[in-house]
């Protein structure tokens, strides 16, 4: 009897333990969500600021007796990239954002909690335990020649995020001097990714997470699997804005990858890829988001959750999935000068695909199984297309286009779409 009893005691502690988080308010949310809301640095209100800008903005925060501002190097073209670090505790957390320059969102995240470190008042109890359990070293803008021009690589063209391996860019041996000056016990490897779908035909993903394997098995060992608890806090407290829009990123492993080679030097890695929400071309909620994935994962480590966390909210979500094209003509008749019309359906990408501008062609023709964010029907209409300087229309080439009721030049027009701008065709 009293063992029956026993082990339905235990059952029932083992049913609290693993209750449903949707039921209770995953922590932080509602604080990070304030902190997003409250300490929001003004100043950088478009993603395509530049390094001057950034520091310029950051230059009242970084005068903070609770933050330090390290110098670690110098870029490829002589601009120096800065640590700022707050905290004093044992765990060391080191978090770096636009090592691809033009994945700026979560670089302006760290603006605005470096701007709550510095200004949130005595006492506040979530930056206090962070302060005393942890070093907290954050590496805005590793790529600041990149950020310059809005580009992925540095100003010789390398992808700082594949120099991983070899570290020949003072921007990648920057980042691996510094893990290893700090010792960091856990790394946040903060991008941006393009028009990913949450599984087969799932919504549009806003973030996607990932524990970066750390070999070609993409085994579990223990500094992966405190990154997988991480990479799950983060998404229980994601959960509640991004219903549906979250993913796991693609887990293959990436030899020359910092994510991966991190967990491997023993830093404990999370990935997080700003996504696209729609209406947000300016990546502003995501901005604030990403202040949520932030301060919970810290605190998840502040508090041992790192160790003792279920993995299932990240186990459950959904693969990050590519989607091949943004946007998809289907059922036109295609003119182009005085050829055609021809029977032929239009993908199309967008230079940036959370603003919709700069639409290059994708591919030309049958496109009945094509995949993509947005398709507009166009059946019985004609899609006067205009040709670049070679008199053709082809993949890679601008997006020039006028969709007419008729096949002449001067037939009604329906709608239009221009290379410079690209708006968003109007029919849905
Ligand atoms: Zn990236």
């Amino acid at each position: 009897m009293s063992h029956t009893l026993r082990l339905s005691l235990a059952a029932v502690t083992s049913l609290i333990a693993s209750a449903p988080l949707a039921a209770q308010e995953p922590c932080c949310r509602r604080e990070a969500l304030e902190v997003a809301d409250l300490y929001r640095l003004d100043g950088l209100d478009s993603r395509r600021f530049k390094y001057e800008q950034y520091w310029r903005v950051l230059e009242p925060v970084a005068r903070s007796e609770r933050i330090r501002v390290t110098p670690l190097g110098k870029s490829v073209q002589g601009r120096e990239i800065r640590a700022v670090s707050f905290g004093s505790g044992d765990v060391t957390v080191l978090m770096w954002s636009q090592m691809h320059g033009d994945e700026s969102t979560a670089t302006m995240s760290l603006a605005d909690i470096l701007h709550w470190v510095a200004d949130s008042p005595e006492g506040d109890a979530l930056r206090s335990l962070l302060e005393d359990r942890l070093t907290v070293v954050l590496v805005p803008m590793l790529n600041p020649d990149g950020a310059e021009r809005f580009r992925r690589e540095n100003s010789l063209g390398v992808d700082i995020n594949r120099d991983a391996r070899r570290t020949a860019t003072p921007e990648a041996r920057i980042l691996k001097a510094l893990r290893d000056s700090i010792h960091a016990d856990f790394g946040v490897n903060l991008h941006d990714q393009g028009t990913n779908s949450a599984g087969e035909g799932g919504a549009l993903v806003a973030i996607a997470l990932l524990a970066p394997a750390a070999d070609e098995a993409r085994s579990w060992g223990p500094v992966r699997e405190r990154a997988r608890r991480v990479a799950s806090v983060i998404a229980e407290s994601l959960a509640p804005d991004l219903e549906g829009r979250l993913a796991r990123y693609d887990d293959a492993y990436a030899a020359r990858a910092f994510g991966d080679n991190m967990q491997t030097w023993g830093t404990s890695t999370v990935l997080i890829e700003s996504g696209i929400l729609p209406g947000d071309p300016e990546k502003q909620e995501l901005r604030r988001l990403n202040v949520v994935a932030l301060l919970s994962a810290l605190h998840g480590i502040a508090t041992g959750r790192s160790d003792t966390a279920s993995t299932a909210a990240y186990d459950a979500l959904p693969e990050n999935r590519d989607i091949d094209y943004d946007l998809l003509v289907l059922g036109g008749h295609l003119v182009v000068g005085t050829a055609g019309p021809i029977r032929a359906d239009l993908a199309i990408r967008f230079d940036d695909s959370a603003a919709r501008t700069g639409p290059t062609y994708g591919e030309i023709g049958d496109l009945a199984e094509a995949v993509a964010v947005d398709t507009i029907r166009v059946d019985g209409l004609f899609l006067h297309a205009e040709p670049d300087e070679s008199g053709t229309i082809h993949p890679g080439a601008a997006v020039r286009l006028a969709v007419r009721r008729g096949p002449e030049p001067e037939s009604q027009l329906v709608w239009e779409m221009a290379a410079a701008s690209g708006p968003e065709p109007h029919p849905r």
